[in-house]
């Protein structure tokens, strides 16, 4: 990444913690201002009542010299930390928890994250977090994280979640949805094709085990 577009990112990083900290002590941007008649002829920028505040606003939408005061934090915190001997560094993309993408999968309210394929062991991911999508670039705090069983058992122990455990969850949930007012036909399909896909992997663990090689890393 270029340094001006470190900068401007880290800038809007800035300003959003900001903005969360001004929403808590009770201010809104005046756009959002309760006092504010309809059919006002007041800008998006000028104050309606006390608690308006004229920055609240996504970053790209702010004026340059307001934009200036983010930077100014930035470049500030940048030089301590060199001054304090340390060197911010760009870590390699391959070192980076890697966005789970599936064409049926929307990230509209949450993202699901893995461990980038440099450190997958055993030929999968094993490690997911869940977060609230937020649009930021930092990784956002997980809502839930999972791991899952890292290796076969005989060899590695018990270490994670299985597979059949988190099938089994979500049947769960849609068994107790369908008891409801909520019941429908799509979770009643949902429940059959996911047991079914339980009875596929025991199918596969009974293969195994009759093999003489469940619990193993032998093929
Ligand atoms: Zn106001």
């Amino acid at each position: 990444m270029e340094d001006s577009q470190l900068l401007e990112q880290l800038s809007a990083e800035v300003h959003n913690a900001w903005w969360d900290e001004k929403k808590k002590q009770g201010f809104h941007a005046p756009l959002n201002c309760p006092h504010r008649a309809p059919t006002n002829e007041y800008g998006k920028f000028e104050a309606v009542c006390e608690k308006c505040h004229t920055d609240m606003y996504p970053y790209e939408e702010l004026a340059e010299n307001i934009k200036e005061y983010d930077r100014v934090t930035v470049r500030a915190c940048l030089k301590a930390i060199e001054g304090c001997g340390y060197e911010v560094v760009e870590k390699k993309q391959e070192d980076c928890m890697v966005k789970l993408k599936h064409d049926l999968l929307t990230d509209k309210y949450t993202t699901v994250y893995h461990e980038p394929p440099n450190e997958m062991n055993y030929n999968a991911p094993h490690r997911f977090i869940v977060a609230k999508s937020d649009g930021n670039i930092i990784l956002p705090e997980p809502l839930a994280e999972i791991h899952f069983q890292e290796g076969p058992i005989k060899e590695c122990g018990v270490n994670g979640v299985c597979n059949e455990d988190l099938i089994a969850m979500v049947i769960t949930r849609l068994e107790h949805f369908q008891k409801s007012e909520f019941s429908c036909r799509e979770n009643a399909l949902c429940i059959t094709k996911l047991e079914e896909a339980l009875l596929w992997l025991r199918k596969r663990t009974m293969g195994r085990g009759q093999r003489g090689v469940e619990g193993t890393h032998t093929k």
